[in-house]
């Protein structure tokens, strides 16, 4: 291993040591990771921007992102790689076979929590700063990396108070290595928007032996949810092939429990559905047809039902495969890696949404096996130099007479 790789390792096993789970599972946070990644960064000849985020519910009260950045040519314009610091906890220790917190290397894997998710991607962006910087060969336009807070739980107290702040601009390249592929072909330029919703029906509670008493909402609410799935796979059929899975899923899933006992009448029903919506649709159409049906049931059955959104994230535009991000990265990767990349959308999201739905497009793309949050979670050594390369040559490769 070349002397730069092997000091990217090195650091890399370090910052593993430094536990930073998400406070909102029941960790430290960010902030001594945070504060050895500053002394880092400052050691070596950059200059740190830190923004603390106030959260009084997190140890220190403060949540940290920070950043660091090279100037180019067009200063008006910047390259960003975002990654973050927090990590989920280790979940059951047994399932592990090794300390979670302290990073084992065997068969070329580093082994430790938040070593795939999203360490790696972390320190191969901030070595390939590093390499340019030494370097000094001159950028097209600004490059930069951030280390955000909170990813795995809101990013309340990172990316969107980072948006919020006017810290990025519509100009602006960003590269989201926190999802991939084994090979690091796959390029995703495309999310789906999320919905969870909450059905609650409220009828009437009585004796099983005299339901016409009463209201059974458990009736009345299966009968919903079964008219929900057929109203919405039916309705909402576009496909779009450059996902995997190439339409909008529309499942119900979690059911609360009603009563104890088999004699009863349920008065109360509860069911949930998780839907999955590609980008060219929007979701508040999809609300709108929940909506309706609600009525219709609540005049049918004389029944209050009501409708609540637990999660609502709705997808921005796809990044184009034309985008100079996605062009640039596409070319980065045949040429380090030599395989020929292609674009996908996947059905989960991550921040890159969240620049897309602020019209910056953003491409998400990073080499793992994809082992988040599992036990004996690892990453690849070949993976990290491998990654950290790409992220090097991708503002070398811009031509300066491309424009967006
Ligand atoms: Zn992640």
């Amino acid at each position: 291993m070349d002397r730069d790789s092997q000091a990217s390792l090195d650091f890399f096993m370090k910052m593993l040591r430094i536990r930073a789970v998400n406070p909102r599972m029941g960790g430290e946070g960010e902030g001594e990771r945070a504060q050895f990644l500053e002394g880092f960064m400052k050691d070596e000849g950059l200059s740190v921007t830190r923004v603390d985020v106030k959260d009084d519910e997190s140890p220190g009260a403060v949540r940290p992102n920070l950043s660091a950045k090279l100037e180019g040519k067009n200063r008006a314009r910047n390259l960003w790689f975002i990654s973050h610091m927090d990590t989920v906890p280790e979940g059951s220790r047994d399932l592990w076979d090794t300390d979670p917190f302290e990073p084992t290397v065997r068969d070329g894997k580093i082994i430790a929590r938040g070593s795939e998710d999203n360490g790696q991607s972390l320190v191969a962006s901030l070595f390939a700063l590093l390499t340019l910087k030494k370097l000094e060969v001159p950028l097209p336009f600004n490059v930069g990396v951030w280390f955000v807070a909170d990813e795995e739980f809101s990013s309340n107290y990172g990316i969107k108070q980072l948006l919020k702040r006017g810290l990025f601009k519509k100009n602006d390249l960003v590269v989201v290595p926190d999802a991939g592929s084994p090979k690091g072909t796959d390029i995703e330029i495309a999310e789906k928007g999320l919905l969870w919703m909450k059905v609650t029906t409220k009828g009437k509670q009585v004796h099983a032996s005299l339901p016409k008493k009463g209201l059974n909402a458990h009736r009345v609410g299966m009968r919903l949810a079964l008219d929900l799935d057929t109203l919405l796979n039916g309705k909402y059929r576009r496909r779009n092939k450059l996902f995997d899975y190439p339409v909008s899923t529309f499942e119900p899933t979690k059911k609360e429990a009603n009563v104890g006992n088999v004699n009863t009448v349920p008065g109360l029903d509860v069911f949930y559905f998780d839907c999955r919506v590609l980008p060219e649709y929007r979701l508040d159409d999809v609300v709108h047809d929940v909506r309706l049906k609600i009525r219709q049931f609540e005049k049918r059955y004389g029944a209050s039902i009501s409708y609540e959104e637990v999660e609502l994230e709705p997808a921005g535009p796809a990044t184009s495969q034309k985008s100079e991000v996605a062009v640039l990265l596409g070319r980065a990767i045949s040429r380090i890696s030599n395989r020929r990349p292609r674009f996908v959308g996947i059905g989960g999201q991550t921040v890159g949404n969240l620049f897309r739905r602020e019209g910056i497009p953003t491409a998400v793309w990073s080499t793992i096996d994809d082992v988040p949050h599992e036990p004996n979670e690892y990453s690849r050594i070949t993976n990290l130099v491998n990654d950290t390369k790409v992220f090097a040559a991708l503002p070398l490769l811009a031509n300066p007479s491309m424009k967006r």
